[in-house]
């Protein structure tokens, strides 16, 4: 380790700053949050420097540097473009035995400063000990998403109990439990959705439960896994998938997605429960309702929205109504994954006003379509679930007026690296899935957009599939008209 890494208490401690630019500014504003009482010395100082200056305890010399300036302080920063001034500040510290950072000159420096993550009283410091700034910065950058801004509440939060938990939970062993629960369960969730009435009361509740009491309650989150791509989370849903107690997954869930779960949790794959007569659906819902009961942060992951076409609704009604909480974390529905990932612009002012979501699931659910309002034209339809009605889908779009002349696309596992994308006309639907052996999980999509070619839309989508999974798993490839696309993209010919 070339660097001893510490957070220093500077809290009324008396630091030296050498420079009056915006550098110094920068430093000045830092060291004025730890609460240092800063002399600054410059020979000229600009103004954005004094206001920053404004409400601290600040005593500004307006002259050129000297040895002696740094006795008597903690620490020390040369802030200046001057090389000489620079050197003098560093050497003058070194006899003094005073740290002193001199901006970017590592050589120069005792010290240095990290990136910083501010939770306050939470805070991450990152440094590639000054080998690699950049990748340090993009490293703060990842940490930065993945700590939600009420860390430092939380924190503030764990001070405030500490006291009262030590007093009352004797054993190591039992503290330590009520501490991991109480940064991954309810009380961290109710300071997440801003409820500090809940978060204290959730904690009291801890903390009765944890020495001796009777079960708290547990609670629901019914999280939306987006279409496959793990890169596709939400911030939400990956703070809910890394704190949950228990998860319970659909199929359609990508291995990539469950992942990024903590560790130790309960896995529970619903999309068929071994040994089970009972309807899945209700199987679920008990499920949910006896894991919540037994205390535990239950996550519900379900693939895309948990609220589109994925039963949310009733699994939300059954938690609550059994008297548990249930919140609801909401994912990039099919559509949206398979659209931007196939370049498919949903609506476009030339070609689509309206898109609707439609669910091609059993006979009867067509049967029930209302086939005229859907086969108006400059509208786009993204079926779900449609793999074995193509037939009746096309039939009953052109019986009821849509031409069968009208552009169409298949996505067949959007987002992940096995996507494909095929495109064809109405006419055709059957033939083109037949042809290219369309399996599910697809997405169909009909409409003027299936054949737009709108260079913004694509070139951003290719973008974000070049940085985002496949090129990751090396899977990438460039197909001849330069757009970059994961697995096939198949177009058919028009009728
Ligand atoms: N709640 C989910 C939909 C569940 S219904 C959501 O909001 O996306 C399941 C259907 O969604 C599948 O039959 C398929 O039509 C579609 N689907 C889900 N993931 C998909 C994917 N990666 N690629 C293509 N279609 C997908």
């Amino acid at each position: 380790m070339d660097y001893f890494p510490a957070f220093l208490q500077l809290h009324g401690k008396r630091c030296l700053l050498i420079g009056g630019g915006d550098v110094a500014t920068r430093k000045a504003r830092l060291l004025i949050n730890a609460g240092a009482l800063l002399t600054i010395v410059a020979s000229e100082i600009n103004q954005t420097l004094v206001k920053a200056c404004d409400k601290a305890d600040v005593t500004f010399q307006r002259r050129a540097f000297r040895d002696d300036d740094v006795r008597g302080h903690w620490l020390v920063v040369a802030a200046t473009d001057d090389k000489h001034v620079q050197a003098a500040v560093a050497d003058a510290a070194g006899r003094a035995g005073v740290f002193c950072n001199c901006v970017d000159d590592l050589e120069s420096s005792s010290y240095i400063t990290p990136a910083i993550v501010d939770r306050g009283p939470v805070v991450v410091a990152v440094t590639s000990s000054g080998k690699a700034p950049v990748l340090a910065r993009s490293i703060r950058a990842r940490i930065e998403s993945m700590l939600p801004t009420a860390t430092g509440d939380l924190a503030r939060l764990a001070g405030r109990w500490r006291e009262r938990v030590s007093a009352r939970i004797k054993d190591a062993f039992s503290r330590r439990r009520f501490w991991e629960t109480f940064f991954a369960g309810p009380v961290s969730s109710a300071v997440y959705r801003g409820d500090p009435d809940a978060a204290n009361r959730e904690s009291a509740e801890l903390m009765h439960r944890v020495s001796g009491g009777p079960p708290g309650r547990g609670e629901v989150w019914l999280v939306g896994a987006g279409p496959g791509d793990p890169d596709l989370l939400t911030l939400r849903a990956l703070q809910v998938l890394q704190s949950a107690d228990a998860i319970l997954h659909d199929r359609l869930v990508s291995d990539d997605v469950l992942a990024l779960a903590r560790r130790d949790a309960e896995r529970i794959a619903v999309g068929k429960i071994p040994g089970c007569r009972q309807n899945n659906q209700e199987r679920i819902n008990s499920l949910l309702i006896e894991l919540a009961a037994s205390g535990k942060r239950v996550c519900r992951l379900k693939g895309g929205d948990p609220f589109i076409f994925g039963r949310g609704g009733e699994e939300f009604d059954a938690v609550t109504g059994a008297g548990y909480s249930c919140h609801v974390v909401p994912g990039i529905t099919a559509a949206a994954g398979c659209a931007a990932s196939a370049a498919i612009p949903l609506t476009h002012r030339d070609a689509a006003q309206s898109v609707v979501f439609v669910t091609a699931h059993g006979k009867d659910s067509l049967d029930r379509l209302e086939w005229r309002s859907l086969a108006r034209d400059r509208q786009t339809i993204a079926f779900y679930m449609g793999v074995r009605r193509f037939s009746e889908i096309s039939e009953q779009l052109i019986a009821h007026g849509r031409s069968a002349s009208t552009p169409i696309a298949i996505i067949e596992n959007g987002t992940t690296p096995q996507q494909r994308v095929v495109r064809g006309r109405l006419g055709q639907l059957v033939s083109v899935a037949t042809t290219h052996r369309i399996k599910a999980p697809s997405m169909l999509i009909i409409g003027k957009v299936a054949e737009l070619r709108d260079e913004s839309v694509q070139r951003k989508s290719s973008t974000s599939v070049e940085h985002g999974y496949a090129e990751r798993l090396g899977r990438i490839h460039v197909l001849p008209n330069g757009l970059a696309g994961q697995g096939d993209h198949l177009d058919f010919p028009a009728a």
